[in-house]
């Protein structure tokens, strides 16, 4: 990043805000559009929020988004206020004006982007939304907007729900917001409903939490939206999935606010293909798998395990899946249906596994990289390791084994340095980082990986 005499400065102001992934979009964003910005983020405590919000304006920032605690607050502190965000009553997008910044919401507006880039329409549909806080008053605000049906409000605390629906009611001129506790689904009508999750449960690390755990509920549900999206998929998301229906987290919705904000700083509209590879980069940066990758013999198993009881992640291994999935060991797979169908199940797994997983350490096939589509899988799925191995190790790590179904027949040395030869530079174009593990302990290379995935 060059600095420049004319470099923008745009940033986040948030107690806490160290975890946030909103510089990763925009400086992601002005990268890509060559434009001279950058966004940090900014630790505001509430006390402090007047001051940091007239400095900024002094110092002639460009623009700042607002976290909790301060999207209410900030509202004080402006020269105009867009209609939607007064209504809703929460401002995360500061635009500068001749005046002093103008305030804006894009969250709402960003969940909206994210439900047309599935193909949902809201209006006459029945919606449920669960919960009742800040980001339900978004959701219900634009389900209004969107000219839905009849919206369910269900809420652990009833009265919370019952203010909501008032206020929008009453706001719109149009009395189809019901408020509910969050048992009162049985009393629904048994029909599909499009339900927004918009309750702080089941945030990573409560992976297994959904704020209505009986599956009856999900009998009702048609189309599922989660707005957590750590882990990936909630469970509130696999309830939806095991009940037939269509889920999706709110990462996109992340992604879309971040590009209306920007949008609004830069007076610029942003593509859908500029969109994606800001998005590639958040589903790297959240999802936070390790694919370990490399040929047999390399360790994949043994360092995936270690780092999974070490680091806490979920232990998962591509050929134990498809052995299982298909009943029978690798080797028969192949001697009963050869390389090319084998090959399929593991582009088969992948692509479920990339649906899905979050938060777990992945030990690949030695052959997975070998095709296209799966080394784009690879790269949507997490970070990659390749273990890059000597082919006298695997030689010596080998001898015996006759498990390996590339291996067999006449001269398995020669066949085992023929294919680390090819199959080198297939690893290393897929791999975000490459380490050097022939007489390398297992905990040395579990901590260079997490050294370099923390840098990296
Ligand atoms: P909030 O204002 O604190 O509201 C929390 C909601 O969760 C309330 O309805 C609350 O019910 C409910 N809740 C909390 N603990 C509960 C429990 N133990 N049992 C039942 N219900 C419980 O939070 P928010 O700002 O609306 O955020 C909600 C979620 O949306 C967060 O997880 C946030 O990460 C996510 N979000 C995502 C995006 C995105 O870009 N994808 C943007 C905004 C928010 P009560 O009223 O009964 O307390």
């Amino acid at each position: 990043m060059n600095i420049t005499g004319r470099t923008r400065l745009i940033g986040l102001c948030g107690d806490p805000v160290e975890h946030t992934l909103s510089p990763l979009i925009h400086n992601t964003l002005s990268s890509i559009l060559n434009i001279d910005a950058v966004y940090v983020p900014f630790h505001t405590t509430k006390f402090g929020l007047e001051n940091a919000v007239r400095g900024a304006y002094e110092l002639n920032i460009l623009g700042l988004n607002m976290t909790v605690p301060h999207k209410s607050h900030v509202m004080d502190y402006l020269c105009d206020i867009d209609k939607a965000a007064l209504e809703i009553g929460a401002v995360n997008t500061l635009v500068r004006t001749d005046n002093g910044y103008k305030g804006y919401n894009t969250d709402m507006p960003g969940l909206l982007r994210e439900v047309k880039s599935y193909g949902i329409e809201l209006n006459n549909k029945d919606i449920i939304i669960l919960g009742a806080g800040g980001a339900a008053k978004s959701v219900a605000y634009m389900c209004m907007q969107e000219s839905a049906s009849n919206i369910f409000i269900l809420n652990r605390t009833l009265s919370k729900a019952t203010e909501l629906a008032d206020y929008l009611n009453d706001l719109f001129g149009r009395k189809c917001i019901s408020a509910m506790t969050l048992e009162d689904y049985k009393k629904l009508d048994k029909k599909k409903y499009i339900v927004f999750q918009s309750t702080s449960i089941g945030l990573h690390p409560n992976d297994n939490n959904a704020v209505i755990m009986e599956d009856d509920f999900y009998g009702l549900v048609d189309i599922g939206i989660d707005l957590i999206y750590n882990p990936f998929e909630t469970a509130f998301m696999k309830k939806c999935h095991t009940a037939g229906a269509k889920a999706y987290n709110g990462l996109k919705m992340l992604l879309y606010q971040g590009i209306i904000a920007y949008e609004l700083w830069n007076d610029i509209s942003i593509s859908e293909d500029i969109a994606d590879i800001v998005y590639e980069k958040l589903l790297k940066a959240t999802r936070n798998n390790i694919i370990l990758t490399g040929f047999m013999g390399c360790g994949k198993t043994t360092v995936g395990k270690y780092i999974s009881d070490k680091y806490g992640y979920t232990f998962v291994d591509t050929d134990e899946l498809i052995e299982k999935r298909a009943g029978m060991s690798i080797s028969s797979i192949f001697e009963t249906h050869g390389e090319d169908y084998f090959r399929q199940l593991e582009n088969d797994i992948l692509t479920e596994l990339t649906d899905k997983l979050s938060n777990a350490v992945i030990s690949t096939g030695g052959g997975l990289p070998l095709r296209d589509d799966n080394k784009e899988l690879l790269c949507r799925l997490g970070r990659v390791i390749y273990l890059d191995v000597e082919a006298a190790e695997v030689i010596k790590r080998l001898s015996g084994d006759t498990t390996r179904p590339l291996l067999k027949g006449e001269n398995p040395d020669k066949k085992i340095m023929e294919l680390i030869n090819y199959r080198k530079p297939i690893y290393e174009s897929v791999a975000d980082i490459s380490i050097q593990v022939s007489g390398v302990s297992v905990v040395d290379i579990a901590r260079e990986i997490v050294d370099g995935l923390s840098k990296a």
